[in-house]
C-alpha cells in the first residue's frame, strides 16, 4: 500500500480496514470536496497529489496545504461526521484508495494507535497551513515556487510535473506574469525545463538552495509527528 499512513497501521487495524479500501484513479483538477460539505469519503492518495485550497467569494483561490502519499484527506473529519474546511482538488493525477468515513471511525475508536496517527497527521496539515500563511506574507515568489515544485516532486515521486503557468499562479496566489518571469529565471539557471504545460526538474539541489525555509520546516514537522520522510 503506497501510502505512508496506511503503512504505519498495525496488522490488526489494517486487517479491519483493508476489506473496505477501494482503489480509484483521480484525474487532474478533479474536485474531491468543497468547503462546508459533510465528509462522505476518506481519501488515502497512493500516487495522486491533492491541494487543499482556500476559495474566496471573488473566485480566487490559494493553496493552504498539499497532501499525497504522505497523508489522508477527510481522516479526522470522518471521526465525528463533521464538515470539510477547504476545497480538495487533484493537483496531479494518480491513484488513491478510498473508504467510508463510518468504517474509518469504527476502526479508529477501537484503536488508540490509529486515532493518534490521524490526529498527528491533522497536525501536519495544520503545520503546512500556518507555514503557507507566513510564506505568502514574507517570502519571494521565486523561493516559493522552488518550495512548491520540490513538495510536488516529493509527493508525486516524479521529476516531470504537469502544471500550466496559470495553475501555478493560482496556487501561489500571484500574477501569471510573475510565474512566467520566475520560471524563466529557474530555467536559465538550469534548475527546471519548462515546455507545453510540463515542468521537468533538472537540478533538485539547485531548487533546494533556491527554496525558502518553509520546504524544510514542513518536512521536519512531518518527520517529528509521523516519524517518516515525505520524499521517497
Ligand atoms: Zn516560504
Amino acid at each position: 500500500m503506497n501510502n505512508l499512513l496506511l503503512e504505519q497501521l498495525s496488522e490488526g487495524d489494517l486487517k479491519l480496514l483493508e476489506p473496505h479500501l477501494k482503489p480509484t484513479h483521480f484525474k487532474q483538477h478533479h474536485v474531491l470536496f468543497e468547503p462546508d460539505e459533510q465528509i462522505r469519503t476518506v481519501y488515502f492518495p497512493t500516487g495522486a497529489v491533492v491541494s487543499l485550497v482556500v476559495t474566496l467569494s471573488t473566485g480566487e483561490m490559494v493553496e493552504a496545504a498539499m497532501v499525497g502519499r504522505d497523508g489522508v484527506l477527510g481522516g479526522l473529519a470522518a471521526l465525528d461526521g463533521k464538515m470539510t474546511l477547504s476545497r480538495g482538488v487533484v493537483q496531479l493525477a494518480g491513484e488513491a484508495v478510498v473508504c467510508d468515513p463510518q468504517v474509518l471511525r469504527s476502526v479508529a475508536l477501537k484503536s488508540p494507535q490509529l486515532l493518534s496517527l490521524l490526529i498527528r497527521h491533522e497536525q501536519t496539515v495544520y503545520a503546512q497551513a500556518q507555514q503557507s500563511a507566513a510564506c505568502f506574507a514574507t517570502h519571494h515568489v521565486q523561493a516559493r515556487l522552488c518550495r512548491w515544485l520540490l513538495r510536488a516532486r516529493d509527493l508525486s515521486g516524479s521529476d516531470t510535473l504537469s502544471f500550466t503557468q496559470e495553475y501555478l499562479a493560482e496556487m501561489l496566489g500571484v500574477r501569471r506574469t510573475s510565474v512566467t518571469v520566475v520560471a524563466h529565471t529557474l530555467q536559465s539557471a538550469g534548475f527546471i525545463k519548462y515546455a507545453r504545460g510540463k515542468i521537468q526538474v533538472l537540478n533538485e539541489e539547485g531548487l533546494q538552495e533556491g527554496a525558502c525555509e518553509c520546504y524544510e520546516t514542513v518536512k521536519r514537522q512531518y518527520r517529528q509527528l509521523i516519524g517518516r520522510e515525505t520524499n521517497f
